[in-house]
C-alpha cells in the first residue's frame, strides 16, 4: 500500500468518525462521546493530511515537515492559548469568529487556487463560488462576533431599499461569474470578492438582536460549504465530505432555530426584523414594577409545592449553575417539585443553557421543553427566572407591533408567583422593554444572579 492509498483510507475512517460524531452530539447523554470521535477523526485527519503533504510535495521532505510545523505551532498555540483563557460566556463569540477564519480560508484558497492553477470552467465555477461564499462568510461572521460581544450595537442596520441591494450584488456577482469564465481574468474575481465583503456584512447587520440565533447557525452552514468549496479547489475529499456535513448540520439547525423563533427562514436572512422596535411602549408606560429581597423569596419558595427555574442568558454572566443546582435541591428536599424550563435560543449559543445545568449536574430529565412547560405552568407556584429577558417577554405574544412578535416563549406571566433574578430593569439582547417585570405577580429581585441565589440556599438552610 501506498503512503497516498493509506492516507486516502485514513480520510474514509475519519469521515465516518465525524459522522458517528454529528450522531452523537444530537443527544445530551451521548454528547461527550460524540465530542471525543470526532477529536479522534479529526487527529487521524492531520495525520493523514501531513502524510500526503510529505509525499506528494514537490520541496524536500524536511522543508515541507518545517513549513507545517511552523503553521501547526502558531495555529495549535493560538487554539490552545483561546481554549484556556475564553470565559463560557464568549463562547458564542469565539464560535463566530472561528466561522470568519473558515470564510478567510477559503478566499485565500480560491485566489491561490486562480493564480496557480489554470483549469477548465468547472474549475473556475469552483473557485469563483468558494471564494464568494468565503468572503461572505468573513464579514458576515466579524459582524456577528463583533454584535455578540457587544462592540457594535444588536440594533438592525436598516438601509433603505435593502432587499434590492442584496439582489444587486447577487445578480452583479452572477454577471461577473460570466466574465470571470469568459477571460479567466482576476479582474472579475477582485470585484466580485468587493461586492460579496460588503454583502456578507450587509446580511448580518441588518438583523435584529432577537433573530441572531438564526444567523449564528446560518453562518456555521456557510462556514461549511465555504470549507467544502475549498475542498474541491484542493482536491481534497475529506475536506469537502466534512464541510458538507458542517453545511448541511447547520442548515438543520438554521431551520430548527426558525421553527423554535416561529420565523420564515428566509426572511430572516434577508434581514429585517427586530427592525423597527415596533410599538413596544417604553418602560415609563408599564406602571411600576414591584422588588422584594431574597428572604421574602425564599419564604414563597419554602411554601410552594411546584417551583420552575428559567435560565437565560444572566445565569451565565454569574456563572450561578451551581448555586442554582444546590438550590433546586434544597427546594427539593423541602417536598416541591422542581422543573428547569429551558427555551431553545435562551443564552448566546443553541444548547447554551443545556450545557450550564450539565456542568452543574442537573439530571437531564429535570429540564423540560419550553412546549411541555406552557401546558402546565399556570398551575405553578413559584416560577424563578435566573437572568433570562427576551425568552420570556410576553409581548412576543400580545404585542402585534413588538420586534419579538410571533416568537414562542415560556409563559412565566402565567405561574401563580414570578420572581425575576437580575441586576436592573435594562433590556436583553433583544433591547426591548419587557413586560413581564410588570405584572402583578411578578417580584423583581435585584442583584448578580450567583449572589441572589446564594443568599437563598443560605435562607433555605436555616
Ligand atoms: P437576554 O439577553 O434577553 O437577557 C439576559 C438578562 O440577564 C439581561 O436582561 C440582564 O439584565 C441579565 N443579567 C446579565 N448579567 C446578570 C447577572 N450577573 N446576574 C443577573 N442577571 C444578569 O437573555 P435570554 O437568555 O432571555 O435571551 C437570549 C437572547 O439572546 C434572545 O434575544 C436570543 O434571540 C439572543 N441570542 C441567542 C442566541 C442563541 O443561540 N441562544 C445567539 C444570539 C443571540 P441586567 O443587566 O439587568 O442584569
Amino acid at each position: 500500500m501506498t503512503l497516498t492509498s493509506l492516507a486516502q483510507a485514513s480520510y474514509v475512517v475519519a469521515a465516518v468518525l465525524f459522522v458517528l460524531s454529528l450522531a452523537g452530539l444530537s443527544k445530551q447523554e451521548t454528547a461527550r462521546r460524540g465530542n471525543l470521535l470526532g477529536m479522534a477523526g479529526m487527529v487521524l485527519a492531520l495525520a493523514a493530511t501531513v502524510i500526503l503533504a510529505l509525499d506528494q510535495s514537490e520541496r524536500s521532505v524536511l522543508v515541507t515537515a518545517l513549513l507545517i510545523a511552523m503553521v501547526f505551532a502558531i495555529g495549535a498555540g493560538f487554539g490552545i492559548w483561546r481554549a484556556r483563557t475564553v470565559e463560557m460566556t464568549q463562547m458564542p463569540e469565539l464560535i463566530a469568529i472561528l466561522h470568519s477564519f473558515v470564510g478567510l480560508a477559503a478566499v485565500l484558497v480560491g485566489f491561490n487556487s486562480h493564480l496557480t492553477e489554470h483549469g477548465d470552467a468547472i474549475h473556475q465555477v469552483e473557485v469563483f463560488l468558494g471564494v464568494f461564499i468565503g468572503a461572505v462568510t468573513f464579514t458576515g461572521s466579524i459582524v456577528a462576533f463583533l454584535k455578540l460581544s457587544a462592540r457594535m450595537k444588536s440594533r438592525p442596520l436598516t438601509l433603505p431599499g435593502r432587499n434590492l441591494l442584496n439582489l444587486g450584488a447577487v445578480v452583479a456577482s452572477a454577471g461577473l461569474l460570466g466574465w470571470y469564465i469568459a477571460t479567466d481574468s482576476l479582474l472579475p474575481l477582485g470585484i466580485m470578492t468587493a461586492i460579496a465583503l460588503l454583502l456578507g456584512f450587509h446580511l448580518v447587520a441588518a438583523i435584529g438582536g432577537g433573530d441572531m440565533p438564526v444567523v449564528v447557525s446560518m453562518l456555521n452552514s456557510y462556514s461549511g460549504w465555504a470549507a467544502a468549496a475549498a475542498g474541491l479547489m484542493l482536491s481534497n475529499d475529506l475536506l469537502i465530505v466534512t464541510g458538507a456535513l458542517v453545511g448541511s448540520s447547520g442548515a438543520i439547525l438554521s431551520y430548527l432555530m426558525c421553527k423554535a423563533m416561529n420565523r420564515a427562514f428566509l426572511s430572516v436572512i434577508l434581514g429585517g426584523f427586530g427592525a423597527e422596535g415596533g410599538t413596544a411602549s417604553s418602560a415609563g408606560e408599564q406602571g411600576e414594577h414591584r422588588e422584594v429581597l431574597a428572604p421574602e423569596v425564599a419564604e414563597t419558595l419554602a411554601g410552594a409545592s411546584s417551583v420552575i427555574i428559567v435560565p437565560g442568558y444572566g445565569m451565565a454572566v454569574a456563572q450561578a449553575q451551581h448555586a442554582v443546582r444546590e438550590l433546586a435541591d434544597l427546594i427539593e428536599a423541602n417536598g416541591a417539585e422542581v422543573s428547569f424550563a429551558i427555551h431553545p435560543v435562551a443564552g448566546r449559543m443553541p444548547g447554551h443553557m443545556n450545557v450550564l445545568l450539565a456542568e452543574a449536574n442537573v439530571p437531564y430529565d429535570k429540564l423540560v421543553e419550553m412546549d411541555d412547560i406552557n401546558q402546565t405552568i399556570d398551575t405553578v407556584d413559584a416560577c424563578i427566572v435566573i437572568g433570562a429577558n427576551d425568552v420570556v417577554n410576553p409581548a412576543a405574544r400580545e404585542d402585534e407591533g413588538s420586534p419579538i412578535y410571533g416568537m414562542p416563549i415560556i409563559e412565566a406571566d402565567r405561574a401563580r408567583n414570578v420572581f425575576v433574578l437580575k441586576r436592573s430593569m435594562a433590556s436583553g439582547f433583544a433591547g426591548i422593554p419587557n413586560p413581564l417585570f410588570y405584572r402583578s405577580n411578578t417580584r423583581m429581585v435585584f442583584g448578580d444572579a450567583k449572589e441572589t441565589i446564594e443568599i437563598l440556599v443560605e435562607e433555605f438552610k436555616d
